[in-house]
């Protein structure tokens, strides 16, 4: 499927939804879930339009690394070392949004395996 630019995320990227963002670099943005599931939850997701984990190639390494350690640097700098990172990748797998995001939780007990 192709990527449709009307997704929430890349809304926010274009500054269409106005969005404090926590990070942001030439590769990506990290900004506060709208709808929290721990008092930490912030999603980081890269200014390239990618609708999935799924779409990202070889070429994308880099990238998908980044977003990784952006994410533990994210978390770390908010006060948590420790952190769960989450990548829905499908609509099966819990996706909703179609613009590829890593989910950084913490600051509660978080349990497995995940609902
Ligand atoms: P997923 O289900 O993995 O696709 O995650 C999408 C996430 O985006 C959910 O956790 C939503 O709460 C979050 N979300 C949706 N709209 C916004 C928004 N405007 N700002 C921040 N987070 C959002």
């Amino acid at each position: 499927m192709s990527y449709d630019p009307s997704n929430v995320f890349a809304r926010i990227l274009r500054r269409e939804i106005p969005t404090r963002f926590l990070h942001e670099d030439e590769h990506c943005v990290a900004f506060h879930d709208v709808a929290p599931q721990a008092p930490l939850h912030v999603l980081v997701i890269p200014r390239r339009p990618l609708r999935s984990l799924g779409d990202a190639a070889p070429a994308d390494a880099a990238l998908l690394g980044h977003l990784l350690l952006t994410a533990a640097a994210v978390a770390r700098q908010l006060g948590h070392p420790e952190a769960r990172l989450v990548i829905n990748n499908g609509a099966a797998a819990g996706q909703t949004v179609f613009h590829l995001h890593v989910h950084v939780l913490a600051g509660r007990a978080l349990h497995w395996p995940p609902g």
